[in-house]
């Protein structure tokens, strides 16, 4: 990477992948090591008990060489013997429907406008009607803005004691508490390229005892994704097949960075930065596309249904003053609202600098 070719590209404010620390990168360019051998062995170790308290779980955090959707399709293949309830709110919710499909599984959805949250009574009411073994959701649907309700739908899942709960927590994993445990989560997964502020192409994923033993009895589960083989490696402090080692020092290094600064510290730092965005959205008359209550702490996408800004334009007049990338909507939402990343690395600084920025673009558009 020249200098030049690294100082035209944008700053990302976009909702993953995001900025990367300086300090992340420099622990990726460590020495390559054997990973059947005690140096890799005490560097999976090494990462699990500052990885663990973020997804709230005592269990051991599996690490997967993929993207979110190698554990998220992963989860179909390991759970669903009889029949997944997929919760769809936005583009990643609801393409876990017909991966599912793909998958050979049987498949039910509850689908909610995009922008709109998923009710757990809806859930209840659902899973009541029988047959069900899987429940997906994304906790936060990074497409729409979307938080959902994670302790009001694990609570109802865990009425129903013979359903197992999944839950994508792609872009709110150490942006906002997520409490795998003590909610009686069974699967918590997150690729590291959005909340956790790394490169693309590591997944973390824990799942629980009720999880595995699903798994060991599905048929189907493949090599690459199978819960088991993660589990009878992860007692060695080892992995299936060769990871990312790379990428597993930058783990390292931001697992030790988040509980340098402390959980409680980093979840205030997201509230408070999203809050920036929020302000500078309302000074301009722009609405949140996610309902109050619903509304994400790591990204905020903007309703812009009313087509009275140029998303497109905007965003490129932005890049060509400031050198700085925010999103233009995703999918069929595309244009109608524009999104705003706050999470990883971010600080009160970069955030008043772009708003400095989108002010300074704005009145013409408007
Ligand atoms: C980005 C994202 C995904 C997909 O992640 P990949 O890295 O493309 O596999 C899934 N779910 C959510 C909520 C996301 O934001």
């Amino acid at each position: 990477m020249s200098e030049t070719t690294h100082t035209q590209l944008p700053k990302l404010y976009i909702p993953g992948p995001v900025d990367i620390a300086p300090e992340t990168y420099e622990a990726m360019c460590q020495p390559m090591i054997g990973h059947r051998g005690g140096d890799f062995e005490a560097l999976y170790a090494s990462i699990q008990p500052n990885l663990k308290p973020i997804l709230g779980t005592e269990r051991p955090v599996y690490l997967s060489t993929s993207s979110a959707w190698g554990v998220m399709e992963g989860a179909i293949r390991n759970l669903v013997q009889t029949k997944v309830l997929n919760l769809c709110c936005g583009a990643f919710s609801d393409k876990w429907y017909g991966v599912a499909q793909s998958c050979g599984k049987d498949a039910e959805k509850i689908q909610v406008e995009w922008g709109e949250a998923i009710d757990p009574d809806a859930v209840r009411a659902k899973l009541a009607e029988g047959g069900f073994d899987t429940v997906t959701m994304a906790h936060n649907e990074t497409s729409t803005g979307v938080m959902n309700d994670l302790a009001g739908i694990a609570a109802v899942v865990n009425e129903f004691p013979d359903v197992l709960l999944v839950v994508d927590t792609v872009s709110s994993l150490s942006a906002v508490p997520v409490e795998m445990d003590k909610l009686g989560i069974d699967v918590v997964l997150a690729g590291v390229q959005k909340a956790l502020a790394l490169p693309p192409g590591l997944a973390v994923f824990a799942i629980s005892e009720a999880a595995l033993e699903r798994a060991s009895t599905t048929e189907g589960r493949g090599y690459y994704f199978d819960f088991c083989e993660f589990e009878k490696n992860t007692v060695k402090n080892n992995t299936p097949s060769t990871p990312a080692i790379s990428l597993l020092y930058a783990l390292k290094q931001k697992v030790d960075s988040i509980a340098e600064e402390g959980l409680e510290a980093r979840f205030a730092r997201h509230a408070k930065l999203n809050a920036m965005i929020h302000t500078w959205m309302a000074k301009h008359g722009f609405e949140n596309f996610a309902p109050p209550g619903f509304q994400s702490k790591s990204l905020t996408a903007i309703d812009n249904t009313s087509g009275r800004l140029d998303v497109p334009a905007f965003i490129k007049t932005l890049r060509a003053k400031h050198n700085v990338l925010i999103n233009g909507g995703y999918g069929k939402i595309k244009g109608a609202t524009f999104r705003i990343s706050n999470m990883g690395n971010e600080t009160e600084e970069t955030m008043q600098k772009l708003i400095d920025q989108l002010d300074d673009v704005i009145p013409s558009f408007l």
